[in-house]
């Protein structure tokens, strides 16, 4: 299993970074997880926007899903004429509803997104067979909206958290997993009931209860220190601890 870091920003990336988007490529399958800003220009720099499979949102927060609206484009610039959906785009429960009052907005056309792909809600209690040998299994997190940690299982195994405070459902889910790729928005965790991150200990309290292969770091607001989010993580884990970065690539 391939990993490209497309976008390691949270809401404002800042540097010329990308928000949310993970290309995962097996043998026999490309997945987008997220694609928030930047991350079509990021795919068309790489040559294939058409050439994605499986599209997956973790949750309607703009900074995971408003870079469809360009990527979609890109592939009908890259197919002219294309006579049917080239992948499939899977929403998270409401997702459709959401798009749709988007597109009325900007005034772009209600089949806008089911001309290029498949247009589905996953249901996060029901596991998806994306390929021979590769699925897809979900978990609700804790946010300030509905949102969910994707796993996929294939030659090896991976999950992406989503936007999440703690979790014991995504605990769950990522348990024995290859890679977690973790949001680490916070520098310390919100005050009060309402929570939607975590800090990079909580991530790595996390890759621990799991017991993952290795945990990344992702989700880093535009004036967020990284390397110190990698050295807290790393002072509480015995595994490998990376941090995102944008173009990151990791083979596992
Ligand atoms: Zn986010
Ligand atoms: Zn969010």
């Amino acid at each position: 299993m391939r990993l490209t870091v497309l976008g390691s920003g949270a809401a404002c990336a800042g540097n010329g970074g990308n928000s949310s988007g993970y290309l995962v490529e097996e043998s026999n399958a490309r997945i987008l997880l997220d694609c928030g800003h930047g991350v079509a220009s990021t795919l068309v720099e790489l040559g294939s926007p058409d050439e994605i499979d499986h599209i997956f949102i973790s949750h309607m927060h703009a900074d995971h899903f408003i870079d469809l609206l360009p990527l979609r484009f890109a592939v009908t610039k890259h197919l002219p004429g294309l006579p049917e959906p080239c992948g499939h785009l899977h929403l998270p429960p409401g997702g459709r509803a959401s798009l749709a009052k988007i597109l009325e907005a900007v005034c772009f056309p209600a089949d806008f997104f089911d001309v290029v792909w498949h247009v589905c809600e996953y249901e996060p209690g029901t596991p998806l067979e994306l390929a021979d040998g590769l699925t897809a299994r979900f978990a609700g997190g804790v946010h300030y909206i509905p949102g969910w940690a994707i796993r996929l299982d294939g030659s090896s195994s991976l999950t992406f958290t989503g936007d999440t405070a703690p979790s014991k459902e995504i605990c769950e889910l990522a348990r024995g997993c290859d890679l977690l790729l973790a949001e680490a928005t916070l520098d310390a965790p919100e005050h009060g009931p309402v929570r939607g991150h975590l800090t990079a200990l909580e991530a790595a309290e996390l890759a621990e209860a799991a017991a993952v292969g290795r945990l990344m770091l992702t989700h880093f607001w535009h004036d967020a220190d990284r390397e110190a989010a990698a050295h807290t993580a790393r002072s509480r884990l015995d595994c490998a601890v990376l941090v995102a970065e944008d173009s990151a690539v990791v083979e596992f």
